[in-house]
């Protein structure tokens, strides 16, 4: 048979998901629960996973616990341990493919170039660099931390040894022997430098803004306790409950009293003094602001890595490049061979949002700040965002909102399928949802004065929840149609 998109023609279909990773795999499973297999899901890559297979550099891991960080509804009784690591995680992802079927509805080497809403037809058109396809519904799920942030240094094109992004790790690089520079110090630095550190012969960690790393309880599970999730699968939930509780109140210090998080700082000072005895390297890795503001990162290995002899820990401005050097504001020169730009991904401005225009043309980059529930867009007929615009946590599983916003999806799929015309979100019910949002966000930690990527160039906190997980549920739980206009 032969495939429409190659006689150039579109596919025709009634769901297209954008993005095989974590969410677009879960709105998947969910349609398919529903009864609903017109679907396809289009990837860019050759693999499902998305920000699990995309990262791979050594030691990466996520910062949540196994039991919350997998959906509530394919729990995996013998993860090996309690954080899970970038493979384990990968492989959970391409098992939970399998075991619910969505193979054949995967289509993999489809880069998305545009997306836009036909009002004529009443129907999406999507063009991919393999083939363009229509739908009545369009589920973008293409991830918050996808496309790598390169910084814009002077001569960065002349550097003449290695460099590569955290997120595009080449695995034939070999750290022994080299000079190695690490540019940032966030969640995936913290992760790199420890294991990189004893096999380079010098690594310069380049540090902006120092972040709160403290402890980390990361521990492999025992037999006997993978042994009780399989046997007992209730004991799991269990475990997962309490986890959940116990970051849920993490929250009430990020949103609600900033004060509560001053004793985390007490534990952060004693375990990065326990580490670093040099009294100007403790200044230069004490923070400047409030616990909470940037992401709070654990890791046990990080300090002592810091204070190896073999470690630089550099707090000068990058200022250029050089083919064999990297040159600070201090006019020193700092020689390696193998930079590692560990500096982030584009959050609010990913250039994929370009690339989707609802009914006027308008794109959802410009129209990303008027989302409902992270989920809906004024003007954007018959379209659901995943993780959407405030949506991201400093506390908990994204799997939580996700799930939650599964939820708000299959009902309004369910009250607007029959209805044979397009629903769209009111513009004053978004309105006056992201007003309540703005005005609450400046209150939280993450407003309390440092740059992040949480703000965007105007300050704008468009990237987190700022409220409990289960208020977000709550929210979700209904996709209430006099909030929007249908037909
Ligand atoms: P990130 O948190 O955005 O950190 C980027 C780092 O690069 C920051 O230290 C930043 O400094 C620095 N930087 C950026 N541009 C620079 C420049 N021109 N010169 C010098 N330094 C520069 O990125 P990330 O570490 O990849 O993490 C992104 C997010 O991914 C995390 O917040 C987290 O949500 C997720 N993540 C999670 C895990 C986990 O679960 N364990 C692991 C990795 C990533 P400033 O602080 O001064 O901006």
């Amino acid at each position: 048979m032969v495939a429409a998109s190659q006689l150039g023609q579109s596919e025709q279909v009634t769901f297209l998901i954008i993005g095989a990773g974590f969410s677009g795999l879960g709105a998947a499973i969910r349609l398919k629960q529903a009864g609903y297999t017109d679907m396809i899901i289009l990837e860019r890559a050759g693999d499902v996973g998305g920000t699990w297979r995309d990262n791979t550099y050594p030691g990466c891991r996520c910062d949540v616990q196994s039991n919350l960080y997998s959906y509530s509804f394919a729990p995996k009784a013998d993860w090996s341990e309690s954080f899970p690591s970038q493979p384990e995680l990968w492989a959970y992802l391409r098992s939970v493919t399998s075991k619910h079927g969505l193979r054949r509805f995967l289509r993999f080497g489809h880069e998305v170039t545009a997306a836009g809403w036909e009002a004529a037809s009443g129907r999406w058109r999507v063009t991919t660099t393999a083939g363009s396809f229509t739908a009545r519904y369009l589920i973008a799920a293409v991830g918050a931390l996808v496309e790598p942030s390169l910084p814009d240094i002077p001569g960065i094109e002349s550097f003449a040894g290695t460099i590569m992004h955290s997120a595009r790790w080449d695995h034939g690089w070999q750290a022994a022997g080299r000079q190695v520079a690490v540019v940032g110090t966030g969640a995936s630095a913290i992760q790199i430098v420890p294991s990189i550190q004893p096999d380079a012969r010098h690594l310069t960690v380049f540090q902006r803004t120092a972040p709160f790393v403290v402890p980390h309880t990361n521990h492999r599970v025992k037999p006997q306790v993978k042994a009780l999730y399989r046997v007992m699968p209730a004991s799991q939930r269990a475990s997962r409950i309490a986890i959940y509780w116990m970051r849920e109140l993490l929250a009430l210090g990020f949103v609600k009293n900033p004060k509560i998080l001053k004793r985390a700082e007490l534990a952060w000072r004693k375990h990065m003094e326990s580490a670093i005895a040099d009294p100007v390297m403790r200044a230069q890795l004490t923070p400047t602001y409030d616990l909470g503001c940037k992401r709070v990162l654990p890791s046990n290995e990080y300090y002592p890595a810091i204070a190896r002899d073999n470690v630089s820990l550099v707090t000068e401005k990058i200022i250029e490049f050089r083919p064999d050097a990297l040159v600070t504001a201090d006019g020193a020169a700092h020689p390696v061979d193998t930079v590692i730009l560990a500096t982030g991904f584009h959050v609010a401005d990913n250039p994929t949002f370009g690339k989707i225009t609802g009914k006027s043309g308008e794109t959802l980059a410009s129209a990303f700040g008027a989302t409902y529930l992270g989920t809906v867009v004024p003007g954007f007929p018959n379209y659901f965002q995943l993780t959407g615009a405030n949506t991201g946590l400093g506390h908990s599983s994204m799997l939580l909102m996700i799930e939650s916003q599964l939820n708000f999806i299959a009902d309004g799929i369910a009250k607007t399928l029959g209805a044979g015309a397009p629903f769209e979100v009111r513009p004053e019910v978004s309105a006056g949802y992201n007003a309540e949002l703005q005005r609450k966000l400046p209150k939280t930690v993450w407003g309390s004065g440092c740059s992040s990527w949480y703000l965007d160039s105007e300050g704008r906190n468009l990237t987190l929840w700022p409220g409990f997980t289960f208020d977000f549920r709550r929210r979700t739980r209904e996709f209430r149609t006099g909030d929007f206009t249908i037909g």
